[in-house]
């Protein structure tokens, strides 16, 4: 069995691999997880939408696009106060990332005054930073490295081959641009994909192949279910089976095993026995809080609840050393203890 870190994965491996038996997949990848990473620890993030809707490109899968009438409601930059303010709940909640994200095909100049306002706020609060911003250039990414952007994320979303039936409006090519321009700036990458959008199992084979063949691997990788919103093309397309998902999640461990595996969108319709096997084939990132952009994540006290269930900790910063972020944790699992242990699987 090996952990190895690789760039030469070829579609047959990565088939290979999906094809174990799912307890052997399953053993495969928690072994991998336990070279690399503290069993029972998850890392948590919390995401806030800086700039919400009216979006110009066309993601099939996309509430936010300007294309398609879903009802949302759009909104403009969000002020910095008001940013900074849900930061400082988030750490107190016991977020250890703060990402925010804006619905652009890039940020505009205009833009990039609040942004770094942003990002410099957000730091100063002693929390991880991330954006999601759209397309960058070379030297927007050196301008938001400059402020102290710890993670830009920029998600390939599928396949190449199934990538043009998904989204028409920029090419594959323009994001792997943009992560190379994110990676020569020196911040961490953050990129994964969506599944049950109607692709192959080539295809979600081919989405991890390119993610691990990728010069340095993402230091985040965000596995997304679809969350089918009413007015999006992608609304009716069929359910992805559960075991698929679970089965991307491990193989996902296996070929990047120093990469936080993140389970992102579509968690909250997942129930706590198909969340339990996630974090068993290896995820150790969620998404904490009630609103994930703009579609529903389970509520921050259901998360805590799970991991008391399971014995998970939240994971721990390790180049910061905050009691006060770790009081926060322990009170809001304690809280727990007055809350129905035996609540409906959801
Ligand atoms: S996924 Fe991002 S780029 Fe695509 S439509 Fe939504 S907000 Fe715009």
């Amino acid at each position: 069995m090996s952990a190895a870190v690789r760039h030469n994965w070829t579609l047959e491996q990565v088939n290979a691999l999906y094809a174990l038996p799912f307890n052997d997949l399953l053993f495969q990848a928690q072994t991998v997880h336990r070279q690399h990473f503290t069993p029972n620890e998850v890392q948590i993030s919390t995401l806030l939408s800086i700039k919400t809707g009216a979006c110009a490109e066309d993601c099939k899968y996309c509430p936010q696009s300007g294309h398609y009438n879903t009802g949302l409601e759009r909104e403009r930059l969000i002020e910095v106060e008001k940013v900074l303010q849900q930061a400082h709940a988030a750490k107190a909640q016991g977020a250890t990332r703060f990402c925010m994200g804006a619905a652009w095909t890039n940020p505009k100049q205009r833009d990039m005054p609040y942004i770094i306002e942003m990002v410099r706020g957000v730091k100063e609060l002693g929390l991880e930073t991330c954006m999601t911003l759209g397309m960058l250039t070379n030297d927007q990414a050196d301008t938001l490295a400059d402020a102290g952007l710890d993670f830009y994320n920029h998600n390939l979303d599928t396949s190449p081959e199934f990538y043009g039936e998904i989204i028409t409006t920029r090419t594959y090519q323009d994001r792997l641009d943009t992560l190379s321009h994110v990676r020569n700036a020196g911040m961490k990458v953050c990129c994964g994909g969506i599944l049950g959008m109607g692709e192959t199992a080539n295809d979600r084979s081919a989405l991890l192949m390119q993610l691990a063949n990728l010069p340095e691997h993402p230091q985040s990788v965000p596995i997304n279910m679809l969350v089918k919103v009413a007015g999006t093309p992608l609304e009716n397309v069929d359910d992805l089976d559960a075991f698929e998902f679970i089965r991307t999640i491990a193989v996902a461990r296996i070929m990047l095993p120093l990469s936080h595996v993140r389970l992102s969108a579509g968690r909250s319709r997942m129930n706590e026995q198909m969340q339990a096997l996630c974090f068993f084939a290896g995820a150790n990132s969620i998404f904490y809080g009630d609103k994930l952009l703009t579609t529903d994540n389970p509520e921050a006290d259901a998360d805590m609840l799970l991991f008391k269930k399971l014995g998970i900790n939240p994971e721990r910063r390790h180049d910061v050393s905050d009691e006060a972020h770790s009081l926060a944790l322990a009170d809001a699992i304690t809280q727990q203890n007055t809350t129905p242990l035996f609540h409906e699987a959801r």
